[in-house]
């Protein structure tokens, strides 16, 4: 068929050890779902004239479980990019929701004033509003933005560059909040370019590489322009797509340059802040869970350890252990998906289904996202905060 991507992985083995892992098909259990299946169907002559086709390349967390579970090291979650970009607007059933979303990321204005907006909503509806359950649900970080200590006053400062990410930006605005106090105690004053802009995993994962390559080409500049040296994160997802650039730029060596550059100023948030002077806590040990964001399990940063031993090092105790399981946000994943990504995220709730009390920590803004909504769907008495937050609660002067 005319428009068919290069299929890289033709050499899958059919070995299916790409299937356990895979989110989707545990929620599902079809095989179609797996990356083996998919692959299948990309040799045997898929086509986008098929209804089921298409609504399959939907059928994708992009999490990369499969990728580091292949013995063949193939890569099926480019292959499913590479079709997903070929995919006709009209023939993508989630098309719309898609573009309207990635808009929404790619302009900062709009996102601004929908957060406005729904804090404004928020805190004028009664308690006992239908419509502001729902919002509850839509935003809980702005329905109850936790109380953080006041920034430290430290003398002269150094500036450290921070790609804060459109949730922390716009709707969390606590995690960016908590990240600043926590690098004001360590010395550093946050700068965060005005030109910055989403950093593209949005549309990359939904294949619009053009869009993608435009918001790295953006953001590479602005932060060459700003300060030098680390550029600090706090979100996994944004994390592993901004070390990832270098990967959209395979065919510009100019860019890839840039891009290769920025990548290595990247870091990730509890390897930044593990071990650094200036952190202490006073607070009692709180019993919590870690969960692993999965662009930190898997892709290019693989941080697993550090962000337990920062809570160990800062709460007192390490964090008790959660099965690496993907929570089912995956980006425009819940939009898209949101019977099978609630079904993923109950799979990562039960091993705690029963408890009355505790908390849940990550360091992904959309798992946070998805914790948080999920939590309040089930009315479970758990609650769910990123590591910056909590953090920056227990610091100490
Ligand atoms: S990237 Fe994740 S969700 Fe997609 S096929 Fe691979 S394991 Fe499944
Ligand atoms: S693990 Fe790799 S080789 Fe095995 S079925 Fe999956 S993609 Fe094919």
């Amino acid at each position: 068929m005319a428009g068919q991507p290069e299929i890289k992985a033709s050499s899958c083995a059919k070995c299916g050890a790409c299937t356990p892992v895979c989110p989707v098909f545990q929620s599902t259990g079809r095989e179609s779902h797996t990356a083996r299946g998919k692959l299948h169907l990309f040799k045997a002559g898929a086509s986008f004239d098929s209804a089921y086709f298409n609504d399959l390349l939907a059928k994708c967390l992009q999490c990369g479980a499969c990728d580091a579970a292949c013995p063949r090291n193939l890569r099926p979650s480019e292959d499913i990019l590479a079709w997903r970009a070929r995919q006709p607007f009209g023939r993508d059933p989630h098309g719309f929701a898609k573009f309207l979303t990635k808009k929404v990321l790619a302009t900062p204005l709009l996102q601004e004033g929908g957060s406005k907006a729904l804090t404004t909503l928020l805190a004028t509806l009664p308690k006992a509003s239908g419509l502001r359950k729902r919002l509850d649900l839509l935003a809980p970080a702005l329905a109850a933005p936790p109380s953080l200590p006041a920034l430290p006053q430290k003398g002269s400062p150094r500036i450290l560059a921070y790609f804060p990410g459109c949730l922390a930006q716009h709707l969390y605005k606590d995690i960016t909040k908590a990240t600043t106090i926590l690098a004001g105690h360590c010395g550093f004053e946050l700068h965060t370019p005005a030109a910055l802009t989403c950093c593209g995993l949005a549309s990359h994962v939904s294949g619009s590489e053009q869009e993608a390559k435009a918001a790295a080409r953006r953001n590479i500049k602005a932060f060459a322009e700003g300060a030098a040296g680390p550029i600090l994160t706090s979100c996994a997802s944004c994390t592993s797509h901004l070390k990832s650039y270098p990967t959209l730029f395979t065919d510009d060596p100019e860019m890839h340059d840039k891009a290769v550059a920025f990548a290595s100023r990247i870091q990730e948030f509890s390897t930044f802040f593990l071990d650094r002077e200036g952190l202490s806590t006073s607070s009692p040990a709180e019993t919590l869970y870690y969960h692993d964001p999965c662009h930190l399990r898997f892709g290019p940063c693989q941080v697993t350890k550090e962000p337990r031993q920062l809570l160990t090092q800062l709460n007192g105790a390490p964090p008790l252990s959660l099965p690496a399981q993907c929570c089912g946000q995956g980006g425009l994943f819940h939009l898209t998906n949101p019977d099978i990504s609630r079904n993923i995220f109950s799979r990562a709730l039960a091993p705690l289904a029963e408890l009355s009390q505790g908390l849940v920590v990550t360091t992904c803004s959309g798992c946070l996202l998805q914790w948080q909504q999920g939590l309040a769907r089930a009315k479970s008495p758990l609650r769910a905060e990123h590591l910056a937050v909590f953090l920056a609660k227990i610091i100490r002067d």
